[in-house]
């Protein structure tokens, strides 16, 4: 993310908290600033990774509580998956972000299809007064890695059942 756009999310953020009545304390500023660094989506174990990485020590009520700051301030979304996952992701990045997410309902794994022809044209779209700030699709499915581990599976069970018969 170019560094101007980085200080618009942080300003936003600090006015969020102002407004709140809340200071942006060294632990809120060095989240952000690693979730700004970071790319794409991610969870909770991989920013905790990354802020540990870079020799913060910030315990996980903080972290949790600095998420959900986030969330209510509207620079991050929270993304709920079938398996119990949750990723988070930026806003932020959404408008000219122009993707379509492929999300793997087995591992979790999220790919992005740039440009993809139905995005395009769900941004031509018009929405009556609704006046839409970004959008963003997931298609569901398996990726390639787990289709693969299924269809393993699927051979080995019908050779056993082959065998039983
Ligand atoms: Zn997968």
């Amino acid at each position: 993310m170019p560094e101007n756009r980085n200080n618009t999310v942080h300003a936003s953020f600090v006015s969020f908290l102002e407004s709140k009545g809340m200071r942006e304390t060294y632990e809120r500023k060095a989240i952000l600033q690693t979730i700004l660094e970071m790319s794409k989506s991610f969870d909770y174990s991989s920013l905790a990774d990354s802020l540990k990485s870079r020799g913060e020590q910030i315990c996980r009520a903080t972290i949790f509580n600095t998420l959900s700051l986030l969330i209510d301030s509207g620079i991050l979304r929270r993304q709920h998956f079938a398996d119990g996952q949750i990723n988070y992701e930026l806003t932020a990045q959404l408008p000219s972000g122009n993707q379509l997410h492929l999300l793997c309902t087995s591992c979790g794994k999220i790919s992005d299809l740039r440009n993809s022809q139905i995005i395009r044209e769900l941004r031509h779209m018009k929405f009556g007064t609704f006046l839409p700030s970004y959008l963003s699709l997931t298609v569901y499915g398996l990726c390639s890695k787990c289709q693969k581990k299924n269809r393993t599976k699927t051979l080995q069970e019908s050779i056993q059942l082959n065998l039983f018969k």
